[in-house]
């Protein structure tokens, strides 16, 4: 049996808007779905058919694979660890899906498992780290601000810590409802209206939280932060944000990256640039000078004849790559300081070196920009 096109199954134009392809689909699971349609194996069908489509076309870069392959286009889509529509359980569809349904339209989302377990919010903050700290990776405590249990009563919100189980649900979390239609009895499950689907109610509100089971708190957190890390970074500390109410689970804790200004280093990449001031007769006779490094210093010559806009080049003393760990370099680019003002002195043995045709730039004297210096550097 061919495939059926995803765009078709959903009744929608191919150049539908992701808003047009969720409500075709939102409509289509509702038709189609299982409890609505008992022992239907062909409503079965369709409910899974839909999904499978809604799955390719609610995600962009599968469906713009599909656009230009087809189902071909999807071969190991479903593969490793993904979602695939052929052959899947219903439940699966609910795990992935369930928030499309929402409780308006009459189907709790954790359906088999009745109550609803509620999430924290995410917490965001930003560490600050310098170039050293970066190379070598570091780990930092950092006191947050966050949501955390109350413990007066240790996170129910209510007074005392008593609870009364729900009237409306019994205690489910689900409320059902039974309708009569010309088909028989119809059931539908939504989260109860009165306890939110905890199955609990607050007799008498905590004083100290107000009942919401949460109250301001502080937390140090020990965050450990690989090296290569840069500017703009975020790292994701699941379970390290706020708290949630009536045992739920922790939001995450999203700590964003800042690069202090390094007073010696410019960083390019994995690359390190230190710009390096010699005098003119050293840029004519050479020298040997010393550098800074991010850990230490190093000796460099400089060779006799060096223009300003070298660029030389300290393999390994950059930083690392995030993933591969291998180490950029530090690049040091070569200036030639030359002052302002000069003695009466100075300026006489400078007219005389002008005197030299050995002091001016010759047919060979090609003297390159630090741009086409560096442009060269990084294509080769
Ligand atoms: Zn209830
Ligand atoms: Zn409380």
């Amino acid at each position: 049996m061919s495939k059926r096109d995803y765009y078709e199954i959903l009744g929608v134009p191919r150049n539908a808007s992701a808003e047009e392809i969720k409500k075709a689909y939102r409509k289509l699971a509702i038709k189609y779905h299982p409890d609505k349609n008992p022992g239907d194996k062909e409503a079965e069908e369709k409910f899974k058919e839909a999904a499978e489509a809604y799955e390719v076309l609610s995600d962009p870069e599968k469906r713009s694979r599909y656009d230009q392959f087809g189902h071909a286009g999807l071969g190991g889509a479903a593969g490793a660890g993904g979602f695939s529509g052929a052959g899947m359980d219903i439940d699966d569809i609910f795990a992935h899906f369930g928030d499309i349904f929402g409780d308006a339209f009459g189907f709790s989302t954790g359906r088999r498992s009745g109550r609803k377990v509620q999430k924290g919010s995410n917490l965001r903050i930003k560490v600050k780290l310098t170039l050293e700290e970066i190379a070598r990776g570091v780990e930092k405590n950092i006191k947050v601000h966050k949501d955390v249990i109350c413990r007066t009563c240790s996170g129910t919100g209510a007074k005392g810590g008593g609870l009364t189980t729900c009237g409306m649900c019994g205690g489910s979390g689900v409320y059902v409802k039974v309708q009569q239609t010309i088909l028989g009895a119809m059931q539908t499950q939504t989260t109860c209206p009165v306890c939110h689907g905890s199955g609990k109610i607050i007799k008498d509100k905590c004083l100290d939280c107000r009942g919401s089971g949460l109250v301001k708190g502080e937390e140090t957190i020990n965050i450990r932060i690989p090296a290569g890390v840069s500017d703009g970074m975020q790292l994701s500390l699941s379970g390290k944000g706020n708290a949630a109410p009536n045992g739920g689970i922790n939001g995450d804790l999203i700590v964003q990256i800042e690069e202090i200004e390094h007073p010696h280093f410019k960083r390019e990449g994995q690359h390190l640039i230190y710009p390096l001031y010699i005098s003119i007769p050293e840029a004519v006779l050479g020298t040997q000078t010393e550098i800074p490094l991010l850990e230490g210093k190093a000796k460099i010559k400089i060779e006799p004849g060096t223009h300003s806009g070298k660029v030389l080049r300290l393999k390994g003393k950059g930083l690392p790559d995030i993933n591969s760990r291998i180490i950029g370099d530090l690049l040091v680019e070569v200036n030639v300081f030359v002052p302002k003002n000069v003695s009466p002195d100075e300026r006489r043995l400078l007219e005389k070196l002008n005197e030299s045709s050995n002091f001016h730039p010759g047919k060979n004297g090609k003297n390159k920009s630090f741009f086409e210096r560096m442009k060269e550097y990084f294509e080769h």
